[in-house]
Protein backbone atom coordinates (compact mmCIF):
# COMPACT_ATOMS: atom_id res chain seq x y z
CA UNK A 1 0.00 0.00 0.00
CA UNK A 2 1.28 3.29 -0.66
CA UNK A 3 0.20 7.18 -0.18
CA UNK A 4 -0.45 7.44 -3.78
CA UNK A 5 -3.01 4.44 -4.63
CA UNK A 6 -6.22 7.24 -4.47
CA UNK A 7 -9.16 7.56 -6.43
CA UNK A 8 -9.51 11.19 -8.11
CA UNK A 9 -12.54 12.64 -6.13
CA UNK A 10 -15.19 13.20 -8.49
CA UNK A 11 -16.22 16.89 -8.12
CA UNK A 12 -18.85 18.93 -8.74
CA UNK A 13 -17.70 21.97 -11.18
CA UNK A 14 -19.34 25.11 -12.68
CA UNK A 15 -17.16 25.11 -15.91
CA UNK A 16 -14.51 22.87 -18.40
CA UNK A 17 -12.32 25.33 -17.21
CA UNK A 18 -12.86 24.65 -13.85
CA UNK A 19 -12.49 21.14 -14.66
CA UNK A 20 -9.55 21.29 -16.68
CA UNK A 21 -7.74 23.31 -13.98
CA UNK A 22 -9.13 20.96 -11.24
CA UNK A 23 -7.15 17.99 -13.83
CA UNK A 24 -4.12 19.99 -14.02
CA UNK A 25 -3.82 20.64 -10.04
CA UNK A 26 -4.59 16.94 -9.57
CA UNK A 27 -1.64 16.19 -11.74
CA UNK A 28 0.61 18.86 -10.45
CA UNK A 29 -0.79 16.63 -6.84
CA UNK A 30 0.52 13.11 -7.82
CA UNK A 31 3.78 14.32 -9.36
CA UNK A 32 5.12 17.19 -8.01
CA UNK A 33 3.46 17.79 -4.95
CA UNK A 34 3.01 14.38 -3.27
CA UNK A 35 6.19 13.10 -3.98
CA UNK A 36 8.90 13.99 -0.96
CA UNK A 37 6.29 14.99 1.58
CA UNK A 38 7.57 12.64 4.01
CA UNK A 39 11.24 13.99 3.10
CA UNK A 40 10.35 17.59 3.74
CA UNK A 41 8.45 17.12 7.10
CA UNK A 42 12.04 14.57 7.91
CA UNK A 43 13.88 17.22 7.18
CA UNK A 44 12.15 20.43 7.91
CA UNK A 45 13.00 21.64 4.60
CA UNK A 46 10.59 24.99 2.85
CA UNK A 47 9.55 23.05 -0.47
CA UNK A 48 9.99 26.76 -1.94
CA UNK A 49 10.16 25.32 -5.57
CA UNK A 50 7.15 23.86 -5.86
CA UNK A 51 5.42 26.94 -4.90
CA UNK A 52 7.32 27.95 -8.19
CA UNK A 53 6.50 25.27 -10.07
CA UNK A 54 2.41 26.60 -8.98
CA UNK A 55 3.15 29.84 -9.66
CA UNK A 56 4.46 28.98 -13.38
CA UNK A 57 0.87 27.26 -13.58
CA UNK A 58 -1.10 29.99 -12.95
CA UNK A 59 -2.00 28.89 -9.14
CA UNK A 60 -1.07 31.36 -6.80
CA UNK A 61 -3.53 34.11 -8.03
CA UNK A 62 -6.53 32.18 -8.86
CA UNK A 63 -9.80 33.76 -7.02
CA UNK A 64 -7.85 36.97 -8.05
CA UNK A 65 -8.79 39.79 -11.12
CA UNK A 66 -7.33 38.78 -14.58
CA UNK A 67 -6.89 42.24 -14.87
CA UNK A 68 -4.23 42.20 -12.56
CA UNK A 69 -2.34 38.90 -13.66
CA UNK A 70 -5.16 36.82 -11.20
CA UNK A 71 -6.92 33.52 -12.87
CA UNK A 72 -10.49 35.02 -12.23
CA UNK A 73 -12.04 31.60 -10.76
CA UNK A 74 -14.64 31.29 -8.07
CA UNK A 75 -14.17 30.45 -4.86
CA UNK A 76 -15.57 27.21 -5.15
CA UNK A 77 -12.85 26.12 -7.70
CA UNK A 78 -10.07 27.80 -5.69
CA UNK A 79 -10.65 25.85 -2.82
CA UNK A 80 -11.07 22.59 -4.38
CA UNK A 81 -7.72 23.21 -5.89
CA UNK A 82 -6.49 23.89 -2.21
CA UNK A 83 -8.28 20.78 -1.06
CA UNK A 84 -6.14 18.38 -4.05
CA UNK A 85 -2.97 20.25 -2.92
CA UNK A 86 -3.64 19.77 0.33
CA UNK A 87 -4.05 16.30 0.26
CA UNK A 88 -0.95 15.64 -1.57
CA UNK A 89 1.09 17.95 1.16
CA UNK A 90 -0.51 20.10 3.53
CA UNK A 91 2.65 22.28 3.76
CA UNK A 92 1.87 23.29 0.13
CA UNK A 93 -2.04 23.29 0.28
CA UNK A 94 -1.76 25.60 3.48
CA UNK A 95 1.07 27.44 2.41
CA UNK A 96 -1.50 28.53 -0.64
CA UNK A 97 -4.11 29.27 1.53
CA UNK A 98 -1.70 31.84 3.64
CA UNK A 99 -0.38 32.98 0.37
CA UNK A 100 -3.41 34.02 -1.33
CA UNK A 101 -5.18 35.38 2.30
CA UNK A 102 -1.88 37.97 2.67
CA UNK A 103 -3.30 39.34 -0.89
CA UNK A 104 -6.51 39.55 0.28
CA UNK A 105 -6.32 43.23 1.86
CA UNK A 106 -4.34 45.01 -0.92
CA UNK A 107 -6.62 43.15 -3.64
CA UNK A 108 -9.67 43.82 -2.00
CA UNK A 109 -9.24 47.21 0.25
CA UNK A 110 -5.68 48.63 -1.82
CA UNK A 111 -6.37 51.37 -4.38
CA UNK A 112 -6.57 50.78 -8.21
CA UNK A 113 -3.46 52.62 -8.15
CA UNK A 114 -1.74 50.17 -5.35
CA UNK A 115 -3.50 47.23 -7.01
CA UNK A 116 -1.77 48.13 -10.61
CA UNK A 117 1.22 48.91 -8.96
CA UNK A 118 1.94 45.64 -7.04
CA UNK A 119 -0.36 43.10 -7.12
CA UNK A 120 0.51 41.56 -10.35
CA UNK A 121 3.42 40.62 -8.72
CA UNK A 122 2.20 39.52 -6.12
CA UNK A 123 -0.30 37.23 -7.58
CA UNK A 124 2.26 36.47 -10.41
CA UNK A 125 3.84 33.37 -9.30
CA UNK A 126 7.30 34.21 -8.33
CA UNK A 127 5.99 36.17 -4.89
CA UNK A 128 5.05 34.38 -1.77
CA UNK A 129 2.91 36.59 1.02
CA UNK A 130 2.70 36.11 4.73
CA UNK A 131 -0.13 37.27 6.56
CA UNK A 132 1.26 39.00 9.91
CA UNK A 133 -1.68 39.77 12.31
CA UNK A 134 -0.53 37.39 15.62
CA UNK A 135 1.97 38.70 18.22
CA UNK A 136 3.27 36.80 21.16
CA UNK A 137 1.37 38.51 23.85
CA UNK A 138 -2.29 38.56 21.35
CA UNK A 139 -3.37 35.50 19.66
CA UNK A 140 -7.25 34.75 19.84
CA UNK A 141 -7.43 39.09 21.40
CA UNK A 142 -5.68 40.01 17.69
CA UNK A 143 -7.33 43.43 18.37
CA UNK A 144 -4.82 44.03 21.32
CA UNK A 145 -1.83 43.82 18.83
CA UNK A 146 1.18 45.84 20.17
CA UNK A 147 3.72 46.46 17.13
CA UNK A 148 3.98 49.88 16.25
CA UNK A 149 4.18 52.12 13.11
CA UNK A 150 4.40 56.24 13.74
CA UNK A 151 4.10 58.28 10.99
CA UNK A 152 6.67 60.78 9.77
CA UNK A 153 6.83 63.07 7.40
CA UNK A 154 9.90 63.55 4.84
CA UNK A 155 11.63 59.64 4.47
CA UNK A 156 13.60 58.78 0.95
CA UNK A 157 13.31 60.94 -2.24
CA UNK A 158 10.64 58.47 -2.95
CA UNK A 159 8.36 58.85 0.02
CA UNK A 160 8.79 62.43 0.96
CA UNK A 161 5.36 63.56 -0.64
CA UNK A 162 3.33 60.88 1.66
CA UNK A 163 5.99 60.24 4.04
CA UNK A 164 6.65 56.83 6.05
CA UNK A 165 6.04 55.01 8.84
CA UNK A 166 8.66 53.88 11.03
CA UNK A 167 7.34 50.38 12.40
CA UNK A 168 8.67 48.58 15.83
CA UNK A 169 7.44 45.42 16.69
CA UNK A 170 6.92 41.56 17.02
CA UNK A 171 4.68 39.33 14.93
CA UNK A 172 4.25 35.39 15.88
CA UNK A 173 3.40 32.43 14.96
CA UNK A 174 3.77 33.30 11.22
CA UNK A 175 3.58 30.96 8.35
CA UNK A 176 6.44 31.96 5.96
CA UNK A 177 7.86 34.37 8.07
CA UNK A 178 11.79 34.70 6.85
CA UNK A 179 10.64 33.18 3.32
CA UNK A 180 8.01 35.22 2.51
CA UNK A 181 8.86 37.99 -0.12
CA UNK A 182 6.18 40.65 1.23
CA UNK A 183 4.23 40.88 4.54
CA UNK A 184 0.85 42.26 4.81
CA UNK A 185 0.89 43.64 8.43
CA UNK A 186 -1.31 45.02 10.83
CA UNK A 187 0.17 47.48 12.84
CA UNK A 188 -1.21 49.75 15.63
CA UNK A 189 -1.31 53.28 14.71
CA UNK A 190 -3.35 54.42 17.05
CA UNK A 191 -3.92 53.84 20.85
CA UNK A 192 -7.96 53.38 20.15
CA UNK A 193 -8.16 49.46 20.92
CA UNK A 194 -9.15 47.39 17.51
CA UNK A 195 -9.92 50.50 16.04
CA UNK A 196 -6.52 51.98 16.64
CA UNK A 197 -4.92 49.12 13.60
CA UNK A 198 -3.90 49.63 10.20
CA UNK A 199 -2.61 47.53 7.62
CA UNK A 200 0.69 48.46 5.97
CA UNK A 201 2.18 46.18 3.13
CA UNK A 202 5.83 45.47 4.09
CA UNK A 203 8.35 43.99 1.08
CA UNK A 204 10.85 41.76 2.66
CA UNK A 205 13.84 43.54 1.84
CA UNK A 206 12.80 46.35 4.05
CA UNK A 207 16.07 46.95 6.49
CA UNK A 208 15.20 46.33 9.66
CA UNK A 209 12.84 43.67 9.07
CA UNK A 210 13.79 40.14 9.79
CA UNK A 211 12.70 36.61 10.24
CA UNK A 212 13.88 34.34 13.82
CA UNK A 213 14.42 31.20 13.58
CA UNK A 214 11.34 28.35 12.82
CA UNK A 215 9.08 27.62 16.07
CA UNK A 216 9.98 23.69 16.26
CA UNK A 217 6.18 22.24 15.36
CA UNK A 218 4.87 18.93 16.04
CA UNK A 219 3.83 18.93 12.22
CA UNK A 220 4.35 20.68 9.11
CA UNK A 221 7.95 21.19 9.70
CA UNK A 222 8.59 21.85 6.17
CA UNK A 223 6.00 25.05 6.80
CA UNK A 224 8.40 27.37 8.51
CA UNK A 225 6.23 29.48 11.02
CA UNK A 226 8.53 32.24 12.72
CA UNK A 227 8.44 35.37 14.61
CA UNK A 228 9.03 38.49 12.81
CA UNK A 229 10.54 41.36 13.72
CA UNK A 230 10.56 44.87 13.35
CA UNK A 231 13.42 46.85 14.50
CA UNK A 232 12.97 50.25 12.73
CA UNK A 233 11.70 49.47 10.22
CA UNK A 234 11.32 51.98 7.44
CA UNK A 235 7.97 51.59 5.28
CA UNK A 236 6.62 54.23 2.46
CA UNK A 237 3.06 55.46 3.40
CA UNK A 238 1.93 55.17 0.35
CA UNK A 239 1.86 50.92 1.77
CA UNK A 240 -1.04 51.96 3.74
CA UNK A 241 -3.90 49.43 2.65
CA UNK A 242 -6.99 51.45 3.62
CA UNK A 243 -7.00 54.17 5.92
CA UNK A 244 -5.26 54.47 9.22
CA UNK A 245 -7.61 52.54 11.64
CA UNK A 246 -9.30 50.49 9.32
CA UNK A 247 -7.08 47.52 9.53
CA UNK A 248 -8.69 45.08 12.01
CA UNK A 249 -11.93 45.50 9.67
CA UNK A 250 -9.51 44.39 6.88
CA UNK A 251 -7.39 41.78 8.37
CA UNK A 252 -11.43 39.75 9.37
CA UNK A 253 -12.38 40.18 6.39
CA UNK A 254 -9.26 38.19 4.84
CA UNK A 255 -9.96 35.94 7.72
CA UNK A 256 -13.40 34.87 6.93
CA UNK A 257 -12.02 33.86 3.23
CA UNK A 258 -9.04 32.48 4.98
CA UNK A 259 -10.98 30.13 6.96
CA UNK A 260 -12.52 28.41 3.70
CA UNK A 261 -8.82 27.51 2.43
CA UNK A 262 -8.40 26.10 6.17
CA UNK A 263 -11.73 23.96 5.70
CA UNK A 264 -11.04 22.97 2.37
CA UNK A 265 -7.17 22.06 3.72
CA UNK A 266 -8.76 19.96 6.39
CA UNK A 267 -10.85 17.76 3.95
CA UNK A 268 -8.20 17.28 1.55
CA UNK A 269 -6.08 15.89 4.37
CA UNK A 270 -8.97 13.99 6.14
CA UNK A 271 -8.99 12.68 2.44
CA UNK A 272 -5.74 11.46 2.08
CA UNK A 273 -5.99 9.61 5.56
CA UNK A 274 -9.50 8.02 4.36
CA UNK A 275 -7.82 6.46 1.07
CA UNK A 276 -4.76 5.68 2.52
CA UNK A 277 -7.08 3.73 5.08
CA UNK A 278 -9.40 2.12 2.93
CA UNK A 279 -6.93 0.90 0.95
CA UNK A 280 -4.46 0.03 3.72
CA UNK A 281 -7.92 -2.17 5.27
CA UNK A 282 -8.80 -4.24 1.87
CA UNK A 283 -4.88 -5.64 1.98
CA UNK A 284 -4.28 -5.98 5.65
CA UNK A 285 -5.54 -9.54 7.16
CA UNK A 286 -6.62 -10.85 10.32
CA UNK A 287 -8.37 -13.89 11.43
CA UNK A 288 -8.21 -15.35 7.57
CA UNK A 289 -9.76 -12.14 6.05
CA UNK A 290 -9.14 -8.83 4.86
CA UNK A 291 -9.92 -6.46 7.73
CA UNK A 292 -12.15 -4.35 5.81
CA UNK A 293 -14.70 -7.59 5.98
CA UNK A 294 -15.22 -7.42 9.75
CA UNK A 295 -17.96 -4.66 10.10
CA UNK A 296 -16.51 -3.56 13.08
CA UNK A 297 -14.01 -1.50 10.86
CA UNK A 298 -15.78 -1.11 7.91
CA UNK A 299 -18.69 1.17 9.87
CA UNK A 300 -15.12 2.92 11.25
CA UNK A 301 -14.32 3.72 7.35
CA UNK A 302 -18.20 4.51 6.60
CA UNK A 303 -18.48 7.21 9.44
CA UNK A 304 -14.71 8.59 8.29
CA UNK A 305 -16.62 8.49 4.52
CA UNK A 306 -19.44 10.74 5.61
CA UNK A 307 -17.45 12.93 7.58
CA UNK A 308 -15.10 13.76 4.54
CA UNK A 309 -18.32 14.06 2.48
CA UNK A 310 -20.32 16.47 4.72
CA UNK A 311 -17.02 18.59 5.29
CA UNK A 312 -16.84 19.58 1.42
CA UNK A 313 -20.05 20.07 1.14
CA UNK A 314 -20.28 22.92 3.94
CA UNK A 315 -16.83 24.57 2.69
CA UNK A 316 -18.55 24.33 -1.56
CA UNK A 317 -21.74 25.35 0.27
CA UNK A 318 -20.27 28.91 2.30
CA UNK A 319 -18.05 29.57 -0.80
CA UNK A 320 -20.74 29.47 -3.28
CA UNK A 321 -22.31 32.39 -0.52
CA UNK A 322 -19.30 34.00 -1.18
CA UNK A 323 -19.27 33.50 -5.11
CA UNK A 324 -22.90 34.26 -4.87
CA UNK A 325 -22.33 37.97 -3.35
CA UNK A 326 -24.29 36.93 -0.28
CA UNK A 327 -22.75 37.17 3.42
CA UNK A 328 -20.65 34.40 4.33
CA UNK A 329 -18.78 34.88 7.60
CA UNK A 330 -20.97 32.71 9.64
CA UNK A 331 -20.67 29.98 6.93
CA UNK A 332 -16.86 30.00 6.63
CA UNK A 333 -17.03 30.04 10.60
CA UNK A 334 -19.01 26.93 10.73
CA UNK A 335 -16.82 25.37 7.66
CA UNK A 336 -13.52 26.02 9.56
CA UNK A 337 -14.70 24.59 12.62
CA UNK A 338 -16.85 21.30 11.15
CA UNK A 339 -13.77 20.70 8.62
CA UNK A 340 -10.94 20.74 10.78
CA UNK A 341 -12.87 18.81 14.16
CA UNK A 342 -13.91 16.04 11.47
CA UNK A 343 -10.18 16.21 9.92
CA UNK A 344 -8.62 15.42 13.85
CA UNK A 345 -11.36 12.51 14.55
CA UNK A 346 -10.82 10.76 10.73
CA UNK A 347 -7.23 11.31 10.86
CA UNK A 348 -7.14 9.82 14.19
CA UNK A 349 -9.21 6.79 13.16
CA UNK A 350 -7.00 6.65 10.65
CA UNK A 351 -4.36 5.59 12.49
CA UNK A 352 -6.46 3.09 14.43
CA UNK A 353 -7.42 1.34 11.04
CA UNK A 354 -3.27 0.66 10.91
CA UNK A 355 -3.14 -0.48 14.33
CA UNK A 356 0.56 -0.76 15.51
CA UNK A 357 1.85 0.08 11.69
CA UNK A 358 -0.58 3.46 12.01
CA UNK A 359 1.53 4.75 15.06
CA UNK A 360 4.85 4.45 12.71
CA UNK A 361 6.01 6.68 10.08
CA UNK A 362 6.09 3.91 7.97
CA UNK A 363 2.97 5.17 6.94
CA UNK A 364 1.24 8.94 6.35
CA UNK A 365 -1.40 8.34 8.60
CA UNK A 366 0.57 9.63 11.83
CA UNK A 367 1.52 12.50 9.75
CA UNK A 368 -2.14 13.48 8.51
CA UNK A 369 -2.49 13.32 12.36
CA UNK A 370 -0.11 15.89 13.50
CA UNK A 371 -1.29 17.75 10.53
CA UNK A 372 -4.80 17.76 11.29
CA UNK A 373 -4.35 19.32 14.89
CA UNK A 374 -2.78 22.36 13.57
CA UNK A 375 -6.03 23.09 11.49
CA UNK A 376 -7.91 23.25 14.61
CA UNK A 377 -5.63 26.00 16.17
CA UNK A 378 -5.14 28.81 12.97
CA UNK A 379 -7.15 31.25 11.52
CA UNK A 380 -9.19 31.42 14.87
CA UNK A 381 -9.27 28.47 17.45
CA UNK A 382 -12.06 26.27 17.15
CA UNK A 383 -13.05 28.36 20.40
CA UNK A 384 -12.81 31.22 18.21
CA UNK A 385 -15.04 30.24 15.68
CA UNK A 386 -17.56 28.67 18.29
CA UNK A 387 -17.84 32.28 19.34
CA UNK A 388 -18.27 33.99 16.13
CA UNK A 389 -21.05 31.56 15.29
CA UNK A 390 -22.69 32.17 18.48
CA UNK A 391 -22.81 35.82 18.03
CA UNK A 392 -24.04 35.93 14.92
CA UNK A 393 -26.79 34.33 16.24
CA UNK A 394 -27.70 36.00 18.89
CA UNK A 395 -26.60 39.66 18.24
C1 LIG B 1 1.51 26.49 12.65
C2 LIG B 1 0.88 27.83 12.92
C3 LIG B 1 0.81 28.76 11.90
C4 LIG B 1 0.27 30.03 12.14
N1 LIG B 1 0.27 30.96 11.13
C5 LIG B 1 -0.11 32.24 11.40
C6 LIG B 1 0.05 33.28 10.42
O1 LIG B 1 0.47 33.03 9.29
N2 LIG B 1 -0.29 34.54 10.76
C7 LIG B 1 -0.78 34.86 11.99
O2 LIG B 1 -1.07 36.05 12.23
N3 LIG B 1 -0.93 33.91 12.95
C8 LIG B 1 -0.61 32.62 12.69
N4 LIG B 1 -0.74 31.63 13.65
C9 LIG B 1 -1.23 32.00 14.97
C10 LIG B 1 -2.63 31.45 15.27
O3 LIG B 1 -3.58 32.17 14.52
C11 LIG B 1 -2.82 31.57 16.78
O4 LIG B 1 -2.01 30.55 17.35
C12 LIG B 1 -4.25 31.40 17.19
O5 LIG B 1 -5.02 32.49 16.75
C13 LIG B 1 -4.39 31.26 18.70
O6 LIG B 1 -3.67 32.23 19.39
P1 LIG B 1 -2.67 31.80 20.58
O7 LIG B 1 -1.82 30.71 20.06
O8 LIG B 1 -2.03 33.02 21.10
O9 LIG B 1 -3.62 31.16 21.66
P2 LIG B 1 -4.51 31.96 22.79
O10 LIG B 1 -5.26 33.06 22.15
O11 LIG B 1 -3.59 32.26 23.91
O12 LIG B 1 -5.51 30.83 23.19
C14 LIG B 1 -5.19 29.76 24.08
C15 LIG B 1 -6.45 28.93 24.28
O13 LIG B 1 -7.47 29.74 24.86
C16 LIG B 1 -8.64 29.66 24.05
N5 LIG B 1 -9.34 30.95 24.07
C17 LIG B 1 -8.82 32.19 23.92
N6 LIG B 1 -9.77 33.13 23.97
C18 LIG B 1 -10.94 32.46 24.15
C19 LIG B 1 -12.31 32.88 24.29
N7 LIG B 1 -12.67 34.16 24.23
N8 LIG B 1 -13.24 31.91 24.48
C20 LIG B 1 -12.90 30.59 24.55
N9 LIG B 1 -11.62 30.16 24.42
C21 LIG B 1 -10.67 31.08 24.23
C22 LIG B 1 -8.14 29.32 22.66
O14 LIG B 1 -9.16 28.72 21.85
C23 LIG B 1 -7.01 28.37 22.98
O15 LIG B 1 -7.52 27.07 23.19
C24 LIG B 1 -0.25 30.35 13.42
C25 LIG B 1 -0.20 29.38 14.44
C26 LIG B 1 0.35 28.14 14.20
C27 LIG B 1 0.40 27.14 15.33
Amino acid sequence: MTASATKPVERTLPTDEARELLALTRDLAENEVRPGAAEEEAEAEFPREVFRTLGRSGLLGLPYDEQYGGGGQPYEVYLQVIEELAAARLTVGLGLSVHTLSCHALATFGSDAQREKWLPEMIGGEQLGAYCLSEPQSGSDAGALKTRAVHVEGGTSQTKSVGEYVVNGTKAWITHGGVADFYSTMVRTSDDGARGISVLLVPATTPGVSGAAPERKMGMKGSPTAQVHFDEAHVPAERLIGEEGQGFGIAMAALDSGRLGIAACAVGVAQAALDYAVGYAKEREQFGRAIADFQGLSFMLADMATAVEAGRALYLAAARRRDAGLAFGKEAAMAKLFCTDAAMRVTTDAVQVLGGYGYTQDHPVERYMREAKVLQIVEGTNQIQRLVIGRTLTR
